[in-house]
């Protein structure tokens, strides 16, 4: 077998590596081998010397104290293990970050600096108004900008994530419905191409979901959506570009059905990155569209953050919007939080408060810093690096839809794969004893084996150049015969391949002692 001369078995029990070095205290090359904290073995300690509870019954309905078997670390311990556990975790602090529609971008430190100052960040929702008049303005501008750029009358900036937004707009839809005498409208149509949380939400809301078929090129089926669009369609949702990387080129045409047969168009923003600063899609016909910040926006998401998911409405949803939003009267901003006239609320808010503050902040300091021509950019680049990625792969891997560009995502199927016994997954799992996170697998589900590349606008050509030619060597391998390398990939990863299904279907999700283990 051969294998790359780099990387660490942490494992006592792991494979010799290269260099004929096996660990024989579970660490090697500086990196520690981690436990869970439960079993760190620290029982008898505390971090911090607090006097004894002097157990009260009376105070508490005869509720008394007793010992929570939380671990017992000393403060070296404890942070010790927290720094283990993140250099255990990939970021894209460290490395390119290809998941296809996650648009794992650079997220710049000027917003971070901006989110920390104290006027946005130890501020409380409910401390007077007046003192938070800063804040209440850069949500305003926010909400400016975000109607700019995508060409909307409204925005709702509460929903906290993009699914969240999509609860938010159908929602915004079922309420101009019902207001209009059309409640009985019950279906949503959604391509087969969707991102799962668009049926999900459909289904959430109440809608039966049906889908709308794909052609050839990857595009909304017009003719399959004309049959399907009758008086029970509520709305259509389509993601544009759409999660094969493209974009839906008849677009307008498919606003013009939808509103002809009396549904409401609901678009799926999450890939706005492609387009920003070069399409509106209050232009193209779009009612509804949520607006991952934590994607295009740049702020920290997967495990590094919260994300925000703002709605753009259009003149028609407008008035369903939940509050609250930024309003100014003669003392200043405030947040309206209650709306008059009949359609004022119809389903309520979205969250407690007013969304999430830091998110905004961090949007908000992008926009400024990249100004309206560095925003247009950022989709060229965005675009610009997948087809570099796409036009240097094509000739190793098979590209899902080889006619023409793409948008800023490069998407192979499996079929360059046939014959070697190699699979999508083996090949994703190949990709980490190489140094680089897998992309995107098996999304969308009308691709088979589908690889969805998204390298982002702020990946420089030579770090490109480093993936393509990583890829292009392990495609070689697969097309070599070269099984092993990928079957029990990844080799040099702490642990090794992982039962996702099991890990996903039974998550252990609570720690239990072990019962011989004294703990
Ligand atoms: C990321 C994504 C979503 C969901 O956004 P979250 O912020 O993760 O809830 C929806 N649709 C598409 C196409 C996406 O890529």
């Amino acid at each position: 077998m051969t294998m790359q001369n780099v990387g660490r078995p942490t494992r006592p029990d792991a494979e010799t590596s290269a260099q004929g070095f096996t660990s024989l205290a579970g660490g090697r090359g500086l990196l520690q081998d981690e436990p869970l904290i439960f079993e760190l073995g620290g029982w008898s300690k505390t971090g911090v010397d607090l006097p004894a509870a002097s157990a009260d019954a009376s105070d508490l309905a005869g509720l008394t104290r007793e010992a929570v078997a939380l671990p017992g670390l000393s403060e070296p311990e404890a942070v010790r293990h927290y720094v283990r556990l993140s250099q255990k975790n990939h970021a894209i602090d460290l490395a390119l970050y290809p998941l296809g529609s996650c648009t794992m971008k650079h997220n710049p430190r000027l917003n971070e600096k901006a989110a920390r100052l104290a006027g946005f960040s130890d501020i409380h929702p409910l401390q007077p108004v007046s003192t938070v008049q800063g804040a209440l303005a850069l949500m305003d501008r926010l909400a400016h900008w975000l109607k700019t750029l995508t060409g909307m009358p409204a925005v709702a900036l509460s929903p906290k994530a993009g699914a969240h937004g999509e609860l938010c707009g159908l929602l915004c839809i079922k309420a101009a419905h019902e207001a209009a005498g059309q409640g009985h409208r019950r279906t949503v149509l959604v391509p087969t191409s969707a991102h799962g949380t668009n049926p999900a939400t459909a289904a959430f809301v109440g809608y039966a979901v049906q889908e709308i078929a794909q052609t050839e090129d990857g595009r909304v089926d017009l003719a399959d959506l004309e049959s399907k669009l009758g008086p029970d369609v509520a709305a259509i949702m389509v993601t544009n570009p759409n999660t094969c990387g493209l974009f839906e080129r008849d677009i307008i045409e498919i606003a013009k059905l939808t509103h002809a047969a009396g549904a409401y168009f609901y678009c799926d923003g999450a890939n706005f990155n492609a387009i920003v600063g070069r399409v509106r899609p209050g232009d193209l016909g779009v009612d509804a569209m949520h607006i991952n910040l934590h994607k295009t926006f740049s702020t920290p998401h997967g495990g590094g953050g919260p994300g925000a998911g703002p709605v753009v409405l259009s003149e028609a949803l407008a008035p369903f919007a939940p509050a609250p939003w930024v309003v100014s009267g003669s003392d200043g901003l405030r947040l309206a939080e209650e709306a008059t006239g009949p359609a004022a609320q119809a389903f309520g808010r979205m969250s407690a408060f007013h969304g999430q503050m830091g998110m905004f902040v961090r949007a908000y300091a992008y926009m400024l810093s990249h100004g309206a021509d560095g925003l247009r950019q950022v989709a060229e680049d965005a675009v610009l690096n997948a087809n570099y990625v796409k036009a240097r792969l094509c000739d190793v891997m098979s590209p899902a839809f080889p006619d023409g560009p793409c948008m800023h995502e490069a998407l192979f199927d499996d079929a360059w794969l046939e014959g070697t016994g190699v699979s999508t997954l083996d090949f994703a799992k190949a990709m980490i004893d190489e140094g680089f996170h897998p992309m995107t697998m098996y999304f969308p589900l009308v691709v088979h084996g589908a690889m969805l590349i998204e390298p982002t606008e702020t990946e420089s050509k030579a770090e490109l150049d480093r993936f393509c030619e990583a890829l292009r060597a392990l495609a070689v391998a697969a097309k070599g015969n070269d099984k092993d390398r990928f079957k029990g990939a990844p080799h040099l990863a702490p642990l090794r391949r992982l039962d996702e299904t099991l890990a996903a279907r039974k998550p252990k999700l609570a720690w239990k002692p072990d019962p011989a283990g004294g703990a």
